[in-house]
């Protein structure tokens, strides 16, 4: 028995995943950090386990009925765990953010600059005082009853409705009308009304167009449907719907994202002319605190926004105490953010803007206010996307979560971060079966004796990349006159055939310029769709004021480009999930599913039954279990939680029905080669060309520890990532390829970055040019070329700084990255 002084948390047995039975002591009210390979077992035992049960405990605390449900969703493997505070998780994968929601409303900074403006901004002469609602957007109380706190307001017209006006209605004039039945239903209709369907359009009658196109009325006729090859079809009653009512209505109520994202083809959306979108009510806009609207003050950069409010004194209106009360809460709290490196992003900025990282980062600064104190942190790689000038504040900010009375447990890989950790526990040695183990807890200096570890080298003996042979360009792509975001008027060289890697503080304009410019520029030219999109997705629609042209994604955001011509095609690996649904998988996604569903439909028991690939896929009917639709699981709602999901209770998570399970090659049925590890199931398939390939890639990027079957949702941005990265690996290439990635290092060991750099220089090698967003400085000092952006984050960022081989740039002045880059080469 330990007492409630014992100032450990006592794992005993965890066997979580692939742990071994581990049993480890972790000091509380400590940073401490879990190291180790990906896939070694850290996430298992920092989640897995002590979040996990810390999770079951509260459960079971707060809802007794809950029980049930625990016993469902399965208690972490764990003989006994002692000493355990309650725990949050900050955790960055599967936190897919909404749409509504923005940075003001993630760090609730928002909810008090409203109660700022409530209570002692500057009304006009007469004016009633505002409830704080009154100024936010998301209520009726502040909406702009115009744009209903859209702040756009969504337009149509004939030229984007009709684009071939030579065409008549029959030979489908009318584009945005729906397609299949239902557009022939209209079609059919019309012709019913007395219209001339036949005849071009543009030589209709301009009053006839405009009740096509833009009528309200939708008048009811009797159909007697004559074509369609001899198929006799009975008369019905078909309703008129005009072309801009069935876009609206799409686009406002459509279920499908497919059908939306069509519809709003046909729309151009301008600023709404009541608020000028600033989304709010006339009343709430003619309040201003320090001389400006709280629509302004949410648009501004947070340092700057905090320059406002350090000067506004409350104004006349008499917020006095309050306001100084209130002012002084927001600041400390926007104080925090900026110090975490986010300084650059301004309150109205809509999370799916952002990084995971700079998610996370805002979640911790909100929880360093929340004022609790004796609980357990439990963070996921919170240096991601952060440049090592900044990771000192990051640490700093954990040491102000500690000193408040907190545990903070941290997964990282940034050296930085674990040699300040006050107690290091190194998880392997290896990936999957090959790990598991502890083989280090305690200090951090203990951990240099533990030959087993692949921390250790990383840690102690840093020696200096090997020299390698400078590889000289075979090209030269300028961009010129980059204006996007933050990048304003600069001239861009990217050096072709070579390994290029761009650094820069967060906010500086690293994923802005390669990301969205680059890509965007090189997708003209390659007439590809890049392969990841536009990196994170973008605030910038065609719908977003300024002039935006009607082609999607419209304007390159350079005014030339030079050398393009040497490139055939573009592929961008970015960190957005391989798919939303956990009915995507690693499987699905590289193409290896349909090679396994070939094999069992060549197995003679799946021949004598007549089975199908169709059934051994758990996304269609028949294979799959009915019950969960082939999930594996259910969803439970539960009083006041979450909802939350448990194993199907009749397939227990096999996702299909007993027959299909019956069905065997050599020796496993189709779910249990789902939940094969890829490195399992290299040496199950050996002899497969098609799987083997697949699978060897899968392994050259460090992912032979995931399961076949492992549904999208439960991978991090950088196992994205390495998947889209080794389905393109597994490819035949032909011409000049531009791979672009974004910080491909992110949830990597630093043994995992080496076999991934191998991976990428194995490209440039073969001619192909590689261009790397990235932070870490062992990737940006093994590169040919650096282009380092800044100086600082935001409107203090945006220029090229330094642009050269790493050593030139290492020993660069008024570089933020030049000293981490020479103490790298050093
Ligand atoms: P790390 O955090 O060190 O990268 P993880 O703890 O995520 O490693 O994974 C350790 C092992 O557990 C891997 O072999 C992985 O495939 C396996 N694993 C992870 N999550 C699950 C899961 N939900 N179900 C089964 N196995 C899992
Ligand atoms: P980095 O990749 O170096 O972290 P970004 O290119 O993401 O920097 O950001 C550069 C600047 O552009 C920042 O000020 C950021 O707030 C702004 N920015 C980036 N993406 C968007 C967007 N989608 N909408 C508005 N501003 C953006
Ligand atoms: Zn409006
Ligand atoms: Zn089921």
């Amino acid at each position: 028995m330990h007492t409630a002084h014992d100032p450990y948390v006592r794992v005993r047995g965890a066997d979580e995943h692939n742990l071994r039975h581990v049993d480890v002591d972790i000091p509380r009210d400590a940073l401490v950090v879990f190291t180790g390979v990906s896939g070694s077992g850290k996430s298992s035992l920092a989640f897995g386990t002590v979040y996990a049960e810390a999770q079951r405990r509260y459960f079971e605390s707060v809802a007794p009925y809950a029980r049930r449900l625990i016993h469902q969703v399965g208690a972490p493997k764990v003989g006994e765990i002692t000493g355990l505070p309650p725990a949050v998780s900050l955790e960055q994968r599967r936190s897919a953010p909404s749409s509504r929601s923005s940075v003001g409303t993630v760090t609730t900074l928002s909810n008090s600059l409203r109660m700022l403006f409530s209570r002692a901004g500057t009304y006009p002469p007469g004016a009633p005082r505002l409830d704080s609602d009154a100024f936010s957007p998301n209520t009726a109380a502040g909406a702009c009853p115009e744009c209903h706190g859209l702040g756009r307001v969504h337009r149509t017209s004939e030229e984007l409705l009709v684009p071939d006006p030579s065409l008549s209605v029959r030979e489908g004039a009318i584009e945005a009308w729906p397609g299949a039945w239902q557009g022939k239903n209209l079609r059919d209709v019309l012709d019913a009304l007395g219209y001339d369907v036949d005849r071009p359009w543009r030589e209709l009658e301009r009053r006839d167009r405009d009740w096509i196109l833009f009528t309200d009325e939708q008048p009811v006729v009797t159909v007697h449907p004559v074509r369609d090859a001899g198929r006799i079809q009975r008369p019905y009653q078909g309703t008129y719907m005009s072309a801009r009512r069935y876009v609206m209505h799409t686009f406002a109520d459509s279920k499908s994202q497919t059908l939306r994202a069509r519809a709003e083809r046909f729309l151009t959306a301008e600023p709404c002319p009541v608020c000028h979108g600033r989304r709010l009510r006339p009343e709430a806009l003619a309040v201003t605190f320090g001389g400006r609207t709280i629509a302004e003050l949410a648009g501004l950069p947070l340092s700057a926004l905090a320059r406002v409010l350090g000067d506004g004194d409350g104004g006349p209106a008499g917020g006095g105490e309050s306001a100084r009360v209130l002012t002084g809460d927001l600041l400390a709290r926007i104080a925090v953010v900026t110090e975490l490196g986010l300084g650059y992003l301004s309150l109205d900025r809509t999370t799916p803007t952002l990084s995971s990282g700079e998610l996370q980062r805002l979640r911790l600064a909100t929880q360093l206010r929340s004022g609790l104190f004796g609980v357990v942190y439990v963070l996921d790689e919170p240096s991601a996307g952060l440049h090592p000038a900044d990771t000192e504040s990051l640490l700093v900010v954990l040491g102000r979560l500690k000193a408040a009375g907190n545990s903070v447990f941290v997964v990282e890989h940034q050296m930085d971060v674990v040699r300040s950790a006050d107690w290091l526990v190194d998880v392997g040695p290896r990936a999957g079966e090959h790990g598991g183990r502890v083989l280090h807890s305690g200090p951090p200096a203990g951990l240099a004796g533990v030959a087993d570890s692949a921390t250790r080298r990383f840690l102690f003996d840093r020696a200096p990349a090997a020299p390698r042979e400078v590889r000289v360009p075979s090209g030269l792509l300028r961009l010129n006159g980059v204006e996007r975001h933050n990048v304003r008027g600069v001239d861009a060289e990217f050096p072709l055939g070579v390994f290029t890697a761009v650094t820069g503080v967060s906010g500086s304009g690293k994923s802005t310029l390669v990301g969205q410019v680059l890509a965007g520029v090189l997708a003209e030219r390659t007439g590809a769709d890049p392969t990841g999109g536009a990196g994170r997705e973008s605030d910038e629609g065609p719908e977003s004021g300024a002039g935006a042209g009607s082609g999607a994604g419209a304007g390159s955001g350079c005014a030339s480009a030079e050398g393009t011509e040497a490139v055939d095609r573009l592929v961008q690996v970015d960190q957005r999930p391989i798919g939303r649904t956990p009915r995507s998988n690693l499987a699905t996604y590289t193409g290896l599913f349909d090679v396994v569903r070939k094999l069992f439909t060549g197995t003679d028991e799946a021949r004598a039954r007549g089975y199908k690939a169709g059934r051994f896929s758990f996304n269609v009917a028949g294979g799959r279990c009915e019950t969960c639709q082939g999930e594996g699981f259910v969803s439970v709602e539960l009083l006041f939680l979450p909802s939350t999901y448990a194993p199907c209770p009749d397939c227990r998570g096999a996702r299909y029905n007993p027959q299909t399970l019956e069905v065997t090659f050599r020796g496993l049925n189709i779910a249990e080669v789902l939940d094969l590890t890829v490195e399992a199931a290299a040496a199950f398939f050996a002899g497969t060309p098609a799987a083997e390939r697949s699978l060897r890639a899968l392994l050259d990027v460090g992912l032979g520890y995931l399961r076949l079957g492992q549904p999208a949702t439960e991978l991090s941005g950088g196992e994205a990532q390495r998947i889209k990265l080794a389905s393109e690996l597994q490819r035949t290439r032909r011409g000049h390829t531009v791979y672009l990635l974004d910080e491909p290092t992110t949830g990597l060991h630093p043994a995992d970055v080496e076999v991934l750099m191998r991976q990428l220089h194995g490209l440039v090698d073969q001619g192909h040019t590689v261009v790397v967003v990235e932070h870490d400085m062992a990737v940006a000092a093994g590169a040919d070329w650096v282009i380092d952006l800044g100086p600082g984050g935001g409107d203090e960022g945006g220029t090229v700084v330094a642009a050269g081989p790493p050593a030139e740039v290492a020993e660069a002045p008024g570089s933020r990255t030049a000293p981490y880059l020479a103490r790298e080469l050093r």
